[in-house]
């Protein structure tokens, strides 16, 4: 079995004690209701976390408010050079930070090591952002007048994210909030409290260096019920919330009706055609990875394959063989395709999304099933599944986290791109073709409505530099790259009259 001690003492865990954390101050909650977290790989426990309460998120909140005035008087390059140490500091931690990604999230040891990078490469890019932050500078009508914009810091960014990426969703909120000089209170998932702990401690080891205020970074662990005191509270202005779209109503409600702003990063359910001029190759390798990968807990894992009819069953047989081949086991062992579940739930919603998809008459070409004996005593090993449906089936209609794929075929391209559209949500989308007529149709605007849309490439997996987000019930926010720092600030128009005299705008005259 994994020895995590020795990681989760060189991360400094001591997760009792961390129920929040304000800088790198353990605040106990006294009392507090005490979880168990257990990893999906084993079943064993890691560690205990208190969760925090109303008492506990006041602290933090004000801690941050506190911390506000002061760093965001710091030069936007200097809090820039702090991000760069972060992301030194998180190169020193990344093997140890990576193994517990993989151990407490249940996702392959390469892909907890992919995310600790995404998190150090967007360090590199916040640190560029940070001389960056742009406004623009306009003609005035009225003479000898000045007018420009300019971005300035917004305040508490309160920062919810999903167990499924555990740590790198908040690396992409927090660090282009810092150079911003915004301040953060992240309230990771209750699923994955411990690789957040982590994060804080790696942060206050770079800030305590540099003499920053406790307070720039705070941590409350808890569940809905933080999350829910966050998204009502007018002293975050900005809430940016990352899990279900279910989540994603409750929050953005609350945020709207107190007028503040929400960045919302909710569920997909992403979907690849593969037409006739496809190199089928390439989108057999796009499938299984983007269908099988993070065992189908990506936003933007593959949950849709609508395929040419002249070759959907070609692709099925080579698409069946290849599920034949998909190794599934203990995540940390690199000789494994596909790990577990995040935890027995979500093995029984994606046993009721087989049931219900066989129940609409879904015929399931590849059977699902949970895996039973040794190495899967954790009970949350599943096989991956593929299915053959209707697209405006209600289980199809819906996002289940879990590796069901769904196959839909076509016959002309516009029925394809339609049924593509054809869901309530609207993150990642990809086309498989070497025609160019076909791939652009994809990407004009009577192509996929998504966020993300991809040619010869899958739906999953992202580039930190593209602003990363989806449309209808994914949310509408954008993230890390591109211009999505601007959600981060508050943009101001700024007029300085430098003649003598005062002109109205519209030549509107008011003598006296
Ligand atoms: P979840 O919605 O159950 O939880 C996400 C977070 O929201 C958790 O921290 C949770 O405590 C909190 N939360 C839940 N209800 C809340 C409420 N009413 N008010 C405030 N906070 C609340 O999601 P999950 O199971 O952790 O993650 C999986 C989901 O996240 C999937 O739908 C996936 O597609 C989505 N996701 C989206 C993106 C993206 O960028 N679009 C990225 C990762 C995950």
């Amino acid at each position: 079995s994994f020895d995590i001690a020795p990681i989760i003492s060189r991360l400094r865990i001591n997760a009792v004690n961390d129920a929040f954390s304000i800088g790198g101050h353990s605040g106990s909650a006294a009392g507090a209701r005490v979880k168990d977290i257990i990893s999906p790989v084993d079943g064993q426990k890691i560690a205990s976390v208190r969760m925090a309460g109303v008492a506990d998120y006041e602290q933090a909140v004000e801690a941050a408010r506190a911390a506000f005035p002061v760093w965001r008087t710091m030069p936007a390059p200097k809090r820039g050079e702090i991000v760069r140490q972060i992301g030194e500091a998180l190169r020193k931690y990344k093997h140890d930070l990576g193994r517990l990604v993989s151990y407490e999230m249940g996702k392959s040891l390469q892909e907890g090591y992919g995310e600790v990078q995404e998190m150090i490469d967007i360090c590199d890019f916040a640190l560029g952002q940070s001389r960056q932050l742009y406004g623009l500078h306009m003609h005035s009508e009225r003479p000898q007048h000045r007018m420009f914009e300019q971005y300035h810091p917004l305040g508490v960014v309160g920062i919810i994210s999903a167990f499924n990426f555990p740590v790198a969703v908040w690396s992409w909120n927090a660090m282009l909030a810092w150079v911003c000089g915004d301040v953060c209170l992240w309230k990771p998932s209750e699923k994955t409290p411990l690789t957040a702990i982590a994060c804080q401690h790696i942060v206050h080891e770079v800030f305590a260096a540099n003499n920053v205020p406790d307070g720039v970074s705070c941590l409350v662990i808890g569940d809905r019920e933080v999350g829910e005191l966050m998204a009502n509270d007018p002293r975050v202005p900005l809430v940016s919330a990352t899990g279900s779209t279910r989540m994603g109503k409750a929050v953005a409600a609350a945020v709207a009706a107190r007028l503040g702003r929400s960045l919302l990063e909710l569920g997909g359910n992403n979907a690849i055609i593969i037409t006739p001029d496809a190199d089928l190759d390439m989108a057999l390798i796009g499938a299984v990875f983007g269908a099988v990968g993070t065992a189908g807990q990506r936003c933007t894992t593959t949950r849709r394959l609508i395929i040419h009819e002249s070759i959907y069953q070609n692709f099925k047989d080579r698409l069946v063989k290849a599920y034949g081949q998909v190794r599934i086991g203990n995540p940390l062992d690199e000789q494994f395709h596909m790990g577990p579940l995040i935890d027995q739930d979500a093995v029984r919603i994606y046993l009721d999304a087989i049931d219900k998809c066989k129940a609409e008459g879904g015929n399931f070409v590849v059977a699902g099933g949970v895996l039973t004996g040794k190495g899967y005593e954790s009970g949350c090993y599943v096989k991956p599944a593929i299915a053959e449906v209707r697209n405006n089936m209600t289980i199809v209609q819906h996002e289940t986290f879990a590796p069901i794929l769904y196959l839909i075929r076509y016959k002309e391209l516009d029925e394809a791109i339609a049924m593509q559209n054809d869901v309530p949500q609207g993150l990642s989308s990809a086309i498989m073709t070497n025609n160019l007529r076909e791939a652009e149709q994809f990407l004009s605007y009577a192509g996929s409505d998504c966020g993300i849309a991809n040619v010869n490439i899958g739906t999953s997996g992202a580039e930190i530099g593209g602003a990363f987000g989806g449309e209808k019930e994914t949310g509408g926010g954008r993230e890390s790259g591109s211009d999505a720092w601007k959600a981060y600030m508050r943009r101001q128009t700024n007029t300085v009259n430098y003649s003598t005299s005062l002109p109205l705008a519209q030549g509107i005259r008011f003598d006296l």
